[in-house]
This record gives C-alpha cells, sequence and structure tokens, in this order.
C-alpha cells in the first residue's frame, strides 16, 4: 500500500514513523516533508506542493489514500478535489472545514446542536462590537473569525484594550478578512483538554485525550507558541467530566454533523475547557493536534493504516482503538528567540545519528544538506517516550543531557503542571 502524506512538521514525522510501522504499508511518500521524515524506512520525501500536482501524483502513482496534516489544503478545498476524482482521503470537505474555518459558524453550529460552549455574540461591525463592551464583565475574550494561525484570540481585561483590539482586527484587518468578523465570547477558567477523535461519517471515536502546554516559558508564562509539548492522556480529564463531554459534547456534535449532512472521513480534535459546570467546548479542530498527536501515536496501539482504512470504509468502532498502559510525554525543543525572531539552520544531526533508549526525535520543517540536518523553524524538535509514573520524564531528561545544543531550548515542566 502506498500513502502520500501532506506536511512537514514533527506531528507528519510523527504520523509517517507510525505507519511505516505497519506491514501492510510499501511506502509513504511525505509532501513535502523534513529532514527527519527523509531518513525514515519507507519514507520518501517528495517535492510538491500544489494540489494539482498533488493529485496528478496521487493518481498516477496508485495512492491508496492520502493524510492531510496541516489545516491549510484543508481550507483550500484539497478534500473536495481527490474525492472528484474518485481518490481516498481522510479530511473535511469544505462545507464541514468552515467548522474550524469560521468561529462564528462553528459556535453557531454549537448552539443549534445544544452543545455546552462559553456565551458569545458575532459582530461585522467595529462600532457595534465597541458599543457591546459597554455591557460585558471583563475579562472578555475577542477571536478573530477567520484562521489566523493561533494568533486571533485575545483576552482582554478592559474596555481599551478591548477597543484597541477590535480597531486592529476590525478596521486595520490585522488578519486581513479573517478578523473583519470577530466573535466576542464570555471568559472561561478551568483546565485545557484536546481530545483528538476520528470521524468515519458514521460514528466518532475518541483515539485519546491530551493535555498542551502552549506558553513558550516555565509555569505557563510568556507569549504563546504553537505548542512547547504534552501529556497524554490529559490528567484532569477522566469520570464525570468525561461523560460529561461524551453526551454532551461528542454525541451531539455526531448528531448535529448527521442532521446537517456534513459527514466526512477524518479527525475531529475537540478544544475543552474543564471546570466545577463540566466541560465546555472551546473549538473544533479538524486536523491532527500537533504536538498532542506525538504523545497519542506513541501510546497507540497497533496498525494506524488499519485505523485509517476504516475510518475511510465507515467501519471504525472503539474496539480499534487500544491504547498502551501509562503515558506519553512530548517535549518540544524550539530555536532560541522563538515565538518571536530565531535563528535558522541550526545543525540538529546529532538528535538523529545517536540512539536514544525509549524516546523518538521527530523533526519540525527541515532540511538535509551534506549528511546533516538543518533546522528551517521555530520550534525545531518533538522528543516522545512514554512510560509509567517517573519513567517518560527521566527518559527525556537522560536525552537533554546526553545532545546538549546551546541554539535550542525547552520547558522542563512539561507534564508537571
Ligand atoms: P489554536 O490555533 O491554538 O487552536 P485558535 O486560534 O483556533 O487556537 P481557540 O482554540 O478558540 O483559537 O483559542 C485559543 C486559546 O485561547 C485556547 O486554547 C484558550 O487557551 C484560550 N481561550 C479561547 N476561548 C476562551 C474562553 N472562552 N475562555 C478562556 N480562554 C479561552
Amino acid at each position: 500500500m502506498r500513502i502520500l502524506l501532506i506536511g512537514n512538521g514533527a506531528r507528519e514525522h510523527a504520523l509517517a514513523k507510525k505507519l511505516a510501522e505497519s506491514a501492510r504499508v510499501e511506502k509513504i511518500y511525505v509532501a513535502p516533508g523534513n529532514g527527519g521524515t527523509a531518513r525514515e524506512p519507507k519514507c520518501e520525501n517528495l517535492a510538491v506542493e500544489s494540489q494539482k500536482d498533488l493529485l496528478t501524483f496521487a493518481r498516477e502513482q496508485g495512492i491508496s489514500f492520502t493524510v492531510v496534516g496541516p489545516e491549510a489544503p484543508l481550507m483550500e478545498g484539497i478534500v473536495d478535489a481527490f474525492q472528484e476524482e474518485g481518490l481516498f482521503i481522510l479530511g473535511p470537505h469544505r462545507a464541514a472545514a468552515a467548522l474550524e474555518g469560521s468561529k462564528s459558524f462553528a459556535k453557531d453550529f454549537m448552539i443549534r446542536h445544544g452543545i455546552k460552549t462559553a456565551a458569545y455574540q458575532v459582530f461585522h461591525d467595529a462600532a457595534q462590537a465597541k458599543a457591546h463592551l459597554q455591557h460585558v464583565t471583563f475579562p472578555v475574550v475577542i477571536k478573530a473569525d477567520g484562521l489566523a494561525q493561533g494568533k486571533g484570540v485575545e483576552i482582554v481585561d478592559s474596555r481599551e484594550t478591548g477597543e484597541a483590539v477590535l480597531d486592529s482586527f476590525m478596521v486595520e484587518g490585522r488578519f486581513q478578512d479573517a478578523s473583519r468578523t470577530v466573535v466576542i465570547e464570555e471568559y472561561l477558567t478551568g483546565k485545557e483538554a484536546s481530545i483528538i477523535t476520528l470521524y468515519d461519517g458514521e460514528g466518532i471515536v475518541v483515539l485519546n485525550s491530551s493535555m498542551d502546554h502552549k506558553k513558550v516559558f516555565e509555569g505557563e508564562t510568556g507569549p504563546n507558541t504553537g505548542g512547547m509539548g504534552s501529556l497524554t492522556p490529559n490528567p484532569y480529564f477522566h469520570g464525570s467530566l468525561a461523560e460529561d463531554f461524551q453526551k454532551n459534547i461528542l454525541e451531539k456534535t455526531l448528531a448535529g454533523l448527521q442532521a446537517e449532512g456534513l459527514q466526512f472521513k477524518g479527525v475531529i480534535f475537540f478544544g475543552l475547557m474543564m471546570n466545577e459546570k463540566g466541560a465546555y467546548l472551546l473549538e473544533y479542530n479538524l486536523r491532527f493536534g500537533d504536538p498532542e498527536t506525538q504523545g497519542i501515536l506513541e501510546l497507540l496501539e497497533g496498525d494506524l493504516c488499519t485505523i485509517f482504512e476504516k475510518t475511510l470504509k465507515g467501519e471504525l468502532k472503539a474496539t480499534d482503538i487500544r491504547v498502551k498502559p501509562g503515558k506519553a510525554l512530548a517535549v518540544v525543543l524550539a530555536a532560541k528567540g522563538y515565538p518571536g525572531s530565531y535563528k535558522k539552520d541550526i545543525d540538529i544531526t546529532a538528535y538523529f545519528t545517536r540512539k536514544f533508549s525509549q524516546v523518538s526525535v521527530l523533526a519540525y520543517a527541515s532540511h538535509g544538506q551534506d549528511e546533516r540536518i538543518l533546522s528551517s523553524s521555530g520550534r525545531v524538535l518533538t522528543l516522545v517516550t512514554h512510560g509509567e509514573g517517573e519513567a517518560p520524564f527521566t527518559q527525556i531528561e537522560k536525552v537533554l543531557h546526553e545532545v546538549v545544543n546551546p541554539d535550542l531550548f525547552s520547558r522542563r515542566d512539561i507534564g508537571r503542571i
């Protein structure tokens, strides 16, 4: 079986590695891939990026199915294009992709189907949005309606700051058309959880829960990042909260998707806020999260290729998902300065030439040069491992002591808070 995998991050490296474990997989083409996927058995990087060229490649090379990592190709309608040609691909078609691509669409969907979420209002006009700020209790959350690479959410604690954010989003168009419409939302407190599931068009099956650490510095301080690490399963997601999620969020989402004819075959990532009142749905993503996926796949037993095939056929069952005991810890190494300006071309070869017991090294955007691997992005590597008790923490620390690179940093409290 030949698989096409789109993306170039550590999430895609984790997917490629897990798919390659399957005896049924002959080859994985990673487009464009990275310095890590280039070294994985059965994997080949593919310098093809346009949707048209990917489609031609999939058709001509007899690709069994395609897996899409990042959201951009999904929003551009890659699933519709592949399906029109009769090609199998995991992901939402354009109509369903709005659940991730438009926060107002997602919130309205949640309300239509009785899904618990923060109270909100949608504004297309800056003057009306500012007038609304006269009647709210601060803090409130202001969100650009469209995709803004995780940067379109601001928590504001006064009318003045709120007005400045509204000017920047709606009047100056900080995220172009993506921020001309905004959602103003009730601020919730609690613990966050990422629940990653597969939807086969008939049912939604949970892969696992995870806790993501978004802030750049220890103790959850400093600016937001794409994610500095994850702990799987999420230690706060159990018991009555898990039941509340199942009954009031997952099942209602499924009923809503079926009722509105939004069936697709792919990932649904539920972003939750959990507190004494239960689980609230903050957002849907329709793709694998990074760095949650690295930990979730580390704990997943069995054949990912078969799991994806069953999803595509509408035959996935909860019993198809088996999870190893213990927990998975994923720690991101980033270039110093990230998420601000940072150095590129950091030599990360040493992480790939040495073998670490029980720890996998996954690369973000990077390229090969004379047998070396050089970084090209802010987040550079994910170290991922699993085990019981303290074992995952000591396994990661050991690697961080064995290879020291002064251009990289990581948080030492991932999974601890
Ligand atoms: P990402 O791309 O990182 O998934 P996003 O831009 O799609 O983010 P959200 O996930 O909706 O936006 O929000 C980003 C973060 O902002 C959340 O993970 C959470 O920490 C915070 N947040 C969002 N909504 C609320 C809320 N109503 N109350 C408190 N915090 C919130």
